[in-house]
């Protein structure tokens, strides 16, 4: 006799006939998440522990600049990649050759190139439960908590930054922040928005102008020393752009905004938007918020504010002064991937009247929409992409576990390095500080004996070179009214006094040669410190 529990003849029948129908449904040869778990876990750790072993070698002694020569990785790698899987050591184990060697290592305690890059702990571990959970929120149904958490970072930030009130989501008004992946992207979006409500206005008045009349006829400007994400943003959003002349501190006045406008509308165009900067990438130079706040408020202009760098030194009460005039702005970014120990990427913007940005960029298709888009924040709404990721938890993190008195400690730990870094280039009277130093960094360069514009610029260049060249430092070159100079960056997280001393050593190794190879001038030693 037959057990009738055990016998179930159909099920089998059934999943054998779907095998047949779709062998893919229940093969189990792969696993779902690429990986077994096992294997997962042991090379999640495994990582976890190289990323220390990485990082202290990049404060003993590790190269910060490759030696590799463009189109290295094609002799590196095989030309497709494979159809077999490869077992995770064997991948891991190409790391260092194919990867780390041709990696500039912005971590490197001799990192003063560029601007910093922001890292810490607390924002890697929230960036690895922002790829653990794969939350994409774009609307609020699409991830309430990544909608809201971000609503509650961007209040929280603009509070530490003392930024007006009229930009939080729990003020007054309209306004509020996003995260946004780029100050460009940041740039852009808020241009779209100025080009959109001035469009709307001029076909209010009158209906009969196409938008690509209207578009023909706008203008938008910003200093000569603005970040070229500026100009390319006027590209994109097919908006006219003058870049305006600055004053003796590289700041753009009010007064040259105020003939531009002038001039452009006495030729019947419409002035529209205005990108200032708050710590230009060149030199470090801020406009003059308080200036052409005015101007944009009585031209019903958008003034857009571009702090991508020097925002996160808002955190300090004491660096304040920089941004004076916040009250008559429009939209204001800054990059906490920069400076704020939080990883790339991580721009927030804040607009007065996030409407603005909504009404630019809104499209609703029928697969977007939910039942609570009227009563909650649809973050698609806000930014070019649809998709976005759980960003907002690494800010949370960072602001909590590092908190705002550890985040000050890390901006004012910067402004010390480039103090430092500019006594000691002033010890040496070869050498001269190109512009004033207010926060992380130092514009500085070798005088010539032959003190012509273009013979110093061309011993800068080598001594540039031999900096490169020689692959211990990273330092950025610059070159505003076509003076060309070095920029010392600090804020790195590993760098230190000793490798501040250290660059500067460097430097004067690096003129000695330079002096010497142009037979202008004997190496001469005058320290002063
Ligand atoms: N604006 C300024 C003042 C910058 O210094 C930079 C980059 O250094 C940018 C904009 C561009 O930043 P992002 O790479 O986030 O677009």
């Amino acid at each position: 006799m037959m057990n009738p529990t055990v016998v179930t003849k159909e099920p089998n029948k059934e999943s054998d006939h779907l095998a047949d129908m779709f062998p893919h449904l229940t093969s189990e040869n792969f696993p779902p998440m690429g990986l077994e778990t096992s294997e997962f876990r042991k090379a999640a750790h495994r990582i976890i522990d190289w990323t220390i072993d990485y990082h202290e070698s990049l404060k003993c002694g590790r190269l910060p600049i490759p030696a590799v020569k463009p189109g290295f990785m094609k002799e590196r790698l095989p030309n497709a990649g494979p159809a077999q899987k490869e077992s995770w050591e064997t991948v891991f184990g190409d790391v260092e050759n194919v990867v780390l060697d041709g990696a500039l290592h912005w971590l490197s305690s001799n990192y003063f190139g560029y601007f910093p890059t922001g890292i810490s702990y607390p924002s890697m571990l929230g960036d690895m439960l922002c790829t653990s959970t794969a939350n994409i929120g774009f609307s609020w149904a699409s991830s309430p908590s990544c909608t809201e958490l971000e609503t509650v970072m961007m209040d929280w930030l603009a509070k530490a930054l003392n930024l007006p009130d009229f930009f939080l989501h729990n003020g007054r008004g309209p306004g509020g922040g996003v995260i946004q992946g780029s100050a460009s992207e940041a740039t852009l979006i808020t241009m779209l928005a100025a080009r959109n409500k001035v469009t709307q206005e001029e076909r209010s008045r009158d209906p009969k102008q196409s938008i690509h009349e209207i578009t023909a006829r706008m203008v938008a400007y910003a200093s000569k020393y603005s970040h070229s994400s500026v100009e390319r943003a006027s590209k994109v959003a097919l908006v006219n752009i003058r870049l305006l002349d600055v004053d003796e501190n590289i700041s753009l006045r009010g007064s040259i905004l105020r003939n531009a406008i002038e001039e452009d509308r006495r030729q019947g165009k419409i002035p529209m938007f205005v990108c200032a900067t708050i710590g230009t990438t060149a030199c470090c130079a801020y406009d003059n918020i308080l200036e052409l706040g005015s101007i944009c408020q009585n031209e019903n202009i958008w003034l857009h504010v571009d702090a991508a760098y020097a925002g996160s030194a808002l955190l300090c009460p004491e660096y304040r002064y920089i941004a004076q005039g916040l009250q008559s702005i429009t939209s204001f970014n800054f990059n906490p991937h920069k400076w704020m120990m939080v990883n790339f990427d991580c721009s927030v913007l804040w607009v007065r009247n996030s409407l603005d940005i909504i009404n630019s960029l809104n499209v609703n298709p029928v697969y977007l929409q939910h039942k609570d888009q009227t009563k909650a924040i649809d973050y698609r709404h806000w930014q070019i992409s649809l998709g976005r990721r759980l960003r907002s938890i690494k800010l949370w993190f960072v602001m909590r576990m590092i908190g705002l008195e550890g985040l000050q400690h890390h901006i004012r730990k910067g402004v010390s390095q480039a103090k430092y870094f500019e006594l000691l280039v002033r010890s040496d009277g070869r050498f001269e500080v190109v512009f004033p130093v207010t926060l992380g960094l130092v514009c500085f360069r070798l005088l010539s004996p032959d003190s012509t514009l273009e013979k110093t610029n061309e011993l800068n260049s080598k001594l540039c070179e031999e900096i490169q060249r020689d692959r211990r430092y990273v330092l950025t070159p610059s070159s505003v009214n076509d003076v060309y100079f070095l920029r010392f960056s600090g804020g790195m997280n590993f760098c230190d006094v000793e490798s501040v001393k250290g660059c500067w050593e460097h430097m004067r190794e690096k003129a000695d040669l330079v002096l010497h190879h142009c037979g202008d001038l004997k190496p001469k030693i005058n320290s002063k410190v």
